[in-house]
């Protein structure tokens, strides 16, 4: 990665991480159920509470609060950006690219399909992060399963 890329990205989480996007709980009445889980990545100290509204099979919103690091936060609010709109299916398919991404050294993963989370490829050389940056995920995914309560594993 070049340094410009990679001071291009930093920023990005920094935005992120200083105005999460879609942060609070979401407002009553908007159509479809809501769906809530908590994360809790004990090895940072991030929390994190995630909102999900899904009508007809498609996320329309989702929304998070919480506290925790730069790297979490950043990646729970790049998260919500990225699924809302899309088909439970494809917000399931991005979050094993995702998580590929972070993982896997030579990750077949195409940055470009990821989009803005590609910005965390970084967070790959920082084992100890990784689980700061898919924290989000998991919480997400497990809203959707229908658990309330996603821990990462120590
Ligand atoms: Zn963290």
């Amino acid at each position: 990665m070049s340094d410009d890329l990679r001071d291009l990205y930093q920023e990005v989480i920094l935005d992120h991480a200083k105005n999460p996007r879609n942060y609070g709980a979401p407002e009553n009445g908007g159509e479809g159920q809501c769906r809530h889980a908590r994360g809790n990545n004990p090895l940072c100290g991030d929390r994190l509470t995630l909102h999900v509204t899904v009508a007809d099979g498609v996320v329309r919103d989702a929304r998070f609060e919480g506290d925790g690091c730069a790297i979490s936060m950043a990646s729970a609010s790049l998260m919500t950006e990225a699924v809302k709109g899309r088909p439970e299916a494809e917000v399931r398919d991005l979050f094993h690219r995702f998580h590929e991404l972070m993982t896997i050294e030579d990750s077949e993963a195409d940055p470009d399909a990821l989009d803005k989370l590609a910005v965390f490829s970084g967070v790959r050389e920082f084992p100890v992060r990784v689980k700061c940056a898919t924290l989000a995920w998991h919480t997400l995914i497990a809203a959707l399963d229908g658990d309330d309560d996603a821990t990462t594993e120590a």
